[in-house]
């Protein structure tokens, strides 16, 4: 039998909640990871979140929120610029 030559993360909910609280929309400058905390305090943006204990019905809501709005601003502004 060989080692496992890395710790690989296989939980399906830890993967989501890291790659919402990596992908959510805000500035990795912004989001704390140290120490395994996924929390991201941009209030400017939306309430504190912190993705690690926050429940994903929560996040998911914030989330679809976020998403949405960005793309809904991103097909504003693509419908507005003048095509040659
Ligand atoms: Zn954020």
């Amino acid at each position: 039998m060989s080692e496992p030559s890395e710790t690989r993360v296989t939980d399906p909910e830890r993967l989501l909640r890291e790659e919402w609280w990596a992908n959510h929309g805000c500035s990795p400058a912004g989001l704390y990871g140290d120490d395994g905390e996924l929390q991201c305090n941009a209030t400017t943006v939306h309430r504190p979140l912190d993705f690690r204990r926050d429940p994903l019905t929560d996040l998911y809501a914030v989330v679809q929120q976020l998403r949405l709005a960005r793309a809904a601003a991103a097909w504003t502004r693509a419908c507005e610029t003048p095509t040659r």
